[in-house]
Parts: C-alpha cells; structure tokens; sequence
C-alpha cells in the first residue's frame, strides 16, 4: 500500500515539474512575441502632426479610423474593428473631398495611436470638424444591431452635426440606425471643434458583421455619414 502511495506521489511530482516547466516555456514565448511587438510599435507610431494646407474656403475636416495595429478594437473571428474603421474612413474621406472639403486622416495604416494624440492631431491642425469611426459589440445580445452617434454632453455644435449625420444615415432603409447619444469618450472630451464618435454598427450581429465587410454597404454609409456632415457646413456658412 505505501509503495502504490510513494509511486503515486513520485508520478505527480514528475507531472508537477513538466506543467511548471511547459508553463515556463510559454511565459517565455508570450514576453517574447509582446517585447517584439512593441519595439516594432513604437517604430511604426512615430509619427509627426505638420500643419496641413487647406483648400481655400473649404472646411478642414480630420477624420479618425479608430483603434490600429496592436490595438485591434472589438472582432468577430476573422473581423477586425480596427480594418473595417479604416476602410470606411478612406471611402468617406474620398465623398467629403469630392464635395470639395479638406480632409486628413489620424491614420491611413495599420498603425497604434494614442487617444490624446489623435485629439491634438485634429487640434493642431485647426480642424473644423472631428469625426470618429469604430464599431460596436454587445455581449449579452447577439440581435442588437445599428449605428449610434456620440457626441459630448454640453457641445451644442457636436449635437447638431451628430442629429444631421443621423437624418443623413436615417434616409436609407438599408441602414439600422440607434440614433445620438452623448459619452465621455477621450476623443470627443480632448478636441476642441465640433466632434462625433460614430459606432457603425455591432460586429456580434450576424446580419450587420457581414455588411460591415461587405465594400458596397461601407460605400454606402460613407456616403450618407458624408452627407450628414457636408449638412454643418452648409448651415453654418449660409
Ligand atoms: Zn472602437
């Protein structure tokens, strides 16, 4: 009986060791991959903010694909936030320059940068508008689905251009939309223009996951986000 007992005990110090050891290994791998990356990032992000020329009498408007590289935003398997915020920032910034505005962008690549950095971008630069593009995720329902637009509690400028923006969204049955809501989100609280956050739509539904990849449906909200926007500066400057 005690021979079983001491052959038992000698197995699962034997197992102990091999799961600390295994453990070990792959503590090692993460700080590894994690060290890597981050010299990597800090490399990427480095960026510069120069002054931009605008064209004459035209509205400078900073557009802001949120998330970017080791910050991939809220996913669905394969689908990343941070892929879809940039791939429908370059189509909205493409309407709003056809429509003759000034438009730049806090990130044309797959690039991390930080929240008070994309505000001081757009503050440095004397833009006119801010606007922010991420998707949304719910937890506990899977059916939740539409567009919301934020803006910050207390800016009057920032309310009206999310209103127009969901008038704008709100003509195209295509398109779910949960109407304005205000937060305290940094991007909005740190610019010093009118500034919205808008959460296109929700990556845990499966309806609008794949419309959110789909490049006619990203055209598409581009146009009418587009159009919401292009509303403020006609009714400012009449
Ligand atoms: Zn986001």
């Amino acid at each position: 009986m005690i021979r079983r007992i001491q052959a038992w005990a000698a197995r699962l110090l034997v197992l102990s060791v091999l799961i600390l050891f295994c453990a070990g290994i792959l503590r090692m791998g993460i700080w590894l991959l994690e060290h890597h990356a981050a010299v990597e990032e800090t490399f990427e992000g480095a960026r510069s903010i120069e002054p931009v020329e605008r064209k004459p009498g035209s509205r400078l408007i900073v557009l802001d694909a949120g998330h970017g590289g080791r910050d991939q935003g809220t996913s669905a398997g394969e689908i990343l936030e941070k892929e879809i915020n940039l791939s429908v920032v370059k189509k909205l910034a493409e309407e709003l320059e056809d429509a003759g505005a000034t438009v730049i962008l806090t990130r044309e690549e797959d690039v991390k940068i930080g929240l008070e950095e994309r505000a001081a971008f757009a503050n440095q630069n004397e833009a006119d508008i801010f606007v922010s593009l991420h998707c949304n995720y719910c937890e506990d329902d899977a059916g939740v689905q539409g567009l919301e637009c934020y803006y910050r509690e207390g800016s009057d400028d920032g309310r009206i251009l999310a209103e127009q923006i969901v008038q704008s969204v709100e003509t195209e049955d295509g398109i779910k939309n949960r109407g304005t809501r205000t937060a305290d989100f940094r991007v909005l609280r740190k610019t010093d223009m009118p500034a919205v956050l808008i959460e296109m739509g929700y990556l845990s539904n499966k309806t609008e996951r794949e419309r959110m990849t789909d490049e006619t449906y990203q055209k598409l909200l581009a146009e009418k986000i587009a159009g919401g926007i292009l509303k403020q500066e006609t009714s400012e400057t009449e």
